[in-house]
């Protein structure tokens, strides 16, 4: 059977080395702040919204949220932006994701300043990941090589295949494993014969949105799989209507091949908020010209 990757306890060592650095910078006088956007009333965002605010509290930086009504017009939240850009307390921004319908994503990404753009989402991040410079990396990525670097040490020359080609996860994602020397393929809804390029994968990454889609077969025997999806399906044996979370993977039968496996809950999600704390962090000491965290960037 495949070894566990624990992302909920290695989510918690990265938030003690967070917290350290931020004790490092509060000595000098900075405290570490990260504010939070949320454009109306989703529950799922509501959810998320509070549990980052929780934890960027807990390792001591200071958390700003801002919930605005759903029919927040766009110059308001443009304008919000622009104040938080130029305000010396705040490190970090992001917005919280999806947004309603009358509001343009790429656009609020894009007004976002690049050196406090925390989800590493900026065309300016994008681009200095892709020519292998220093910017801010999107934290689900992040924390993916945050879990293979732990559990493989180097990943030179390893053949990676990431399935999915979002410019949230699989694309900086695969930029990430280039950049760390491994062979990278990246699939999606068109590659053909699919399962057989999965299975020369040492390291196959799942972010795809489609419940246990990736099973036995299309893992190589003792390879790493880092599995990205959460998908909500129905679980009528816990009792008429309830839903259990479920990964991209078959993790009862690709545990049975793979050397080591994500589950999900508690794989790759709780790195998510733990390297959004990071990237805050790293945002301060940057922009004081201060030393970076170690261990916590890419
Ligand atoms: P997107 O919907 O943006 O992208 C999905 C990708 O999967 C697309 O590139 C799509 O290909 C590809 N795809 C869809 N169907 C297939 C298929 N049958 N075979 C191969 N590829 C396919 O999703 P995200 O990248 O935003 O998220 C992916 C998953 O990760 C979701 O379950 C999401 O909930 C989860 N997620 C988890 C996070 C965490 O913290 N753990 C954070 C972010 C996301 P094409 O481009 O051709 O359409």
């Amino acid at each position: 059977m495949a070894d566990v990757i624990d992302g909920k306890a290695f989510a918690a060592t990265v938030r003690e080395k967070v917290a350290s650095h931020v004790a490092r910078l509060k000595a000098k006088g900075i405290t570490p702040g990260l504010a939070v956007i949320l454009v109306g009333e989703d529950p799922a965002s509501e959810v998320y919204v509070r549990n980052k605010g929780r934890q960027t509290l807990e390792v001591g930086m200071n958390s700003f949220e801002h919930k605005l009504p759903a029919n927040t017009p766009r110059e308001v939240l443009l304008a919000l932006i622009d104040k938080l850009n130029n305000d010396p307390a705040v490190h970090g921004i992001l917005c919280q994701f999806p947004v309603p319908d009358h509001l343009d994503e790429a656009e609020i990404i894009a007004a976002i300043a690049p050196e406090k753009d925390v989800d590493g989402l900026h065309v300016i991040n994008a681009g200095l990941l892709a020519t292998g410079q220093k910017g801010l990396v999107s934290c689900t990525p992040l924390g993916c090589l945050m879990l293979l670097r732990d559990r493989l040490g180097s990943l030179s020359g390893l053949n990676a295949v990431v399935v999915g080609r979002s410019n949230l996860v699989g694309k900086p994602l695969a930029q990430l494993l280039l950049r760390d020397s491994c062979t990278v393929t990246i699939a999606h809804s068109r590659t053909r014969e699919i399962e057989a390029l999965c299975k020369r994968a040492d390291i196959l990454v799942a972010a795809v949105g489609r419940a246990e889609m990736i099973n036995a077969d299309w893992i190589k025997p003792g390879a790493t799989v880092i599995d990205v999806g959460i998908n909500r399906i129905a679980a009528p044996e816990r009792g008429e209507g309830r839903m259990r979370l479920v990964g991209d993977v078959d993790y009862a039968s690709a545990a049975k091949v793979a050397g080591a496996i994500t589950p999900v809950p508690g794989g790759v999600g709780p790195m998510t908020i733990a390297c959004l704390l990071a990237n805050t962090v790293t945002a301060a000491s940057r922009v004081n010209g201060l030393e970076e965290p170690t261990g916590i960037t890419a």
